[in-house]
């Protein structure tokens, strides 16, 4: 009936959504649903309880996009408004149904709570509507068919919806959808490239109307992709999504470091684990950031030895053995200061691996030799140093720390894991 159904939209109703009160959760969570289903949600729209401005609403995006969600405005009360908003839009009256009526009186009764009269209006849906049972609350949804389109309606409370969405709604539209709407996806987290570069070097996989679909999201650093396939089929649909997760892992191997936890720290940590190599870390401007994510591992006290927190020139010489004349003729932010620091951790831990992190990261000392981003990295890997230079963008210092840690565990995945 519904054809070649791909893209979507949600409605979120209510006044407190528009007063600022309430967040609408509701829409993203029906997102993600149907996008299992390979329904895109592409519009998401919020309104307040007007009824005239809904009805206009549903009937302009039942034309447009064949499946609209509605969630909120199914309450007992005359504020609540959607009810007779979805039957003007669908162009009939709203009819009571006797069934609800019956099942609202068995509710109350086995609460041991009298109906309210007010209730009895969550018992009328528009003419022809397909009622959606609600197996928490009171107020049941419905389906209802605008000049071909499908406009669901189901209750605002999140957990209601939840509910509703997974028992009733989901269901019928795997079903009515049939063939044409399996989907699969894959994610993988990377490190060590801007997103700039990775869309060069993805290329027109990228491209909107590439299958599957690639998007990606940067965080500190940290770039999650995503490849979603469709087809006709799951088995279609694996496939795709296999055959393009394998050229995405050799063109990506020196990048992905995870395909399942997004955390860098967990990857990094566990991989140390599980090959017996010993760490240690020596920190300025991250301030124990590194020794904090790495010791959020379950299992790290195996391989984690030793951090430090060497922020002044004073401690950096006196607690890791830094030469005053390397601080006087550098400067901390420097990458022989960087080396000594790592040299440093590894001979008073004694682990294989030590990293060192030194940087500037704001919002003053900055200059235009070392302005603000600027971070030193020392690498140390069974008594052999080296030092890496990056310039992060000069965001705010929180950002700043969090890209430094982020990038010394990536050097120690490249340096000390070799992959
Ligand atoms: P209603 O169905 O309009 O009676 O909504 C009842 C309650 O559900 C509201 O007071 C909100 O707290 C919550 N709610 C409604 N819509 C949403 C939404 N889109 N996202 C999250 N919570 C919502
Ligand atoms: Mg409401």
């Amino acid at each position: 009936m519904i054809g070649e159904m791909r893209t979507a939209a949600c409605v979120a109703i209510g006044d407190e959504l528009l007063a600022g009160d309430t967040t609408d959760t509701n829409s993203g969570a029906i997102a993600v649903a149907l996008a299992a289903l390979g329904i895109r949600v592409t519009k998401f729209v919020v309104l307040g309880d007007d009824k005239s401005e809904l009805e206009r609403t549903f009937y302009e995006l039942a034309r447009e996009f064949r499946i609209v969600v509605a969630t909120g405005g199914l309450g007992p009360t005359l504020d609540d408004v959607t009810r007779e908003a979805a039957a003007g839009a669908a162009g009939v009256p709203l009819e009571r149904d006797a069934a609800t009526v019956e099942w609202l009186r068995a509710v109350f009764a086995s609460r041991k709570r009298p109906m309210a009269q007010a209730n009895e209006r969550q018992a009328w849906f528009p003419a022809g509507a397909q009622i959606m049972p609600n197996s928490i609350g009171t107020a049941p949804g419905f389906r209802v068919w605008i000049e071909g389109g499908m406009l669901a309606v189901m209750p605002g409370p999140p957990h209601e919806m939840r509910a509703m969405l997974q028992g009733e709604l989901v269901p019928w539209l795997r079903k009515t959808c049939g063939v044409g709407a399996a989907l699969s996806a894959q994610r993988f987290y990377l490190l060590g490239l801007a997103e700039s570069a990775f869309a060069d070097r993805a290329g027109d996989w990228m491209a909107r109307a590439a299958n599957p679909l690639m998007g990606v999201t940067a965080h500190s650093g940290v770039l999650a992709v995503t490849l979603r396939a469709q087809a006709e089929s799951e088995v279609g649909a694996q496939r795709l999504l296999e055959a393009r997760a394998a050229e995405f892992r050799e063109r990506f191997a020196a990048e992905i470091f995870s395909e399942d936890d997004e955390r860098p720290a967990f990857a990094v940590g566990k991989a140390l684990v599980h090959r017996g190599l010993g760490l240690a870390v020596a920190e300025s401007c991250t301030g124990g950031l590194l020794a904090t994510l790495l010791t959020e591992v379950p299992g790290i006290s195996a391989v984690f030895r030793a951090g430090w927190v060497a922020y002044s020139n004073a401690a950096k010489e006196a607690t890791l053995g830094v030469p005053r004349a390397l601080l006087m003729l550098h400067g901390a932010v420097s990458g022989p200061v960087a080396e000594a620091l790592a040299r440093g951790a590894a001979e008073r831990s004694g682990a294989e691996i030590a990293i060192a992190i030194t940087g500037i990261a704001g919002p003053d000392g900055g200059s235009a030799e070392k302005p603000i981003g600027l971070v030193w990295f020392g690498v140390c890997v069974r008594g052999s140093v080296s030092s890496v230079e990056m310039r992060f963008p000069p965001v705010d210092r929180a950002s700043i720390r969090r890209f430094a840690a982020h990038a010394a565990l990536d050097l120690i995945r490249r340096r000390a894991l070799g992959s």
